[in-house]
């Protein structure tokens, strides 16, 4: 089995290093806040003082940070990565952070010698608690299947979506259009309700219609209408506003990067604004019905 270095043992480190140990691998793990340390050394982490410590020895390093200034700081600056892994150490980023960082780390790391992928995750705590983490990764063919026989401990779906940022890219796109379909489901809902449409009734209508869609059979915002929803549970997420305002901010920002002008997500991403605006960024991404219909059945008071 393998050594393993990790930096970034938070919400999703954590899980994800637990199912590495799992499978029989040592995991030398550092992050900035020791508690973090401390709690995944409770199931079997090497916990250690710094990133050099993380990385020496390690056959692979991931690093699971929260934006790309993080991950930037912890791959460049003197005490990062960079400077104190062997450039024969496998590097992988599975942080959800910027196009054009993800871009600037691939550039940097190959300058100093090193392989590099980009790997960032759909599936949330739960997923990584599971194992059943999807994976986008981006890189060369060489590097991501090196990669995929340490991710596959962590994994359900690994993907390879391309070459350098490609897996960055992908999950962008992807939680960009997430977030605008969600914005019509929460429209619709409460369209559906002022015109006297019993919910269910017109859910049922809908998912075999051309208005359905991933969120609109998974996350329908009105309770009592699908198992699966945040609507049934306060609004408890689920996938917290916060990260889908984090995700569709890196979508405007990418796409102004490459002179495009997206009229849909930057709409959403001022519903999302208004959500975090009021605090209420530790709800469900569904929780924008708020924005329609503040009175809207399951909003917590
Ligand atoms: P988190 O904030 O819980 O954990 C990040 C950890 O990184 C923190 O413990 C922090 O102390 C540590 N850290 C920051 N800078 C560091 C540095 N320089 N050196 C060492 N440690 C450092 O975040 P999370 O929920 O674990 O998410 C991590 C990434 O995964 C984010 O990019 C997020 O968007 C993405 N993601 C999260 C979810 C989810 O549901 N939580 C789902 C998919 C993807």
């Amino acid at each position: 089995m393998s050594t393993i270095g990790w930096v970034g043992l938070g919400n999703m480190g954590r899980p994800m290093t637990a199912n590495l140990v799992k499978a029989g691998h040592t995991v030398n793990g550092f992050d900035l806040v020791p508690e973090a340390v401390a709690a995944a050394a409770e199931h079997g982490v090497t916990a250690v003082g710094s990133i050099a410590e993380a990385v020496a020895g390690a056959d692979i390093v991931f690093t699971m940070l929260p934006k790309g200034e993080h991950a930037r700081t912890a791959y460049l600056e003197p005490n990062g990565v960079l400077a104190n892994a062997d450039t024969k150490t496998l590097l992988v980023d599975s942080s959800t952070i910027d196009f054009d960082s993800a871009r600037a780390l691939h550039s940097e790391a190959a300058k100093a010698g090193f392989r590099f992928v980009d790997g960032p995750v759909s599936g949330g705590v739960t997923g990584a608690e599971a194992g059943t983490l999807t994976f986008m990764l981006g890189g060369t063919d060489e590097d991501v299947a090196e990669a995929k026989s340490f991710i596959e401990a962590m994994a359900g779906n690994m993907f390879h979506a391309g070459g350098e940022a490609a897996g960055q890219a992908a999950k962008i796109v992807n939680n960009m259009m997430l977030s605008i379909s969600l914005q019509g489901v929460v429209e619709g809902a409460v369209l559906a309700e002022r015109f006297g449409l019993d919910p269910k009734v017109f859910y049922d209508i809908a998912t075999v219609s051309s208005g359905d869609s991933w969120p609109l059979r998974t996350w329908y915002p009105v309770p009592g209408v699908t198992e699966t929803a945040a609507s049934n549970n306060a609004f408890k997420p689920g996938f917290a506003a916060a990260l889908m305002h984090k995700d569709v901010e890196l979508a405007v920002a990418g796409a102004e990067t490459q002179g495009l002008d997206l009229p849909a997500a930057q709409l959403v991403h001022a519903q999302l604004q208004k959500l975090v605006d009021e605090g209420l960024e530790g709800l469900d991404t569904s929780a924008l019905i708020r924005n329609i219909d503040p009175k809207a059945a399951g909003l917590p008071e």
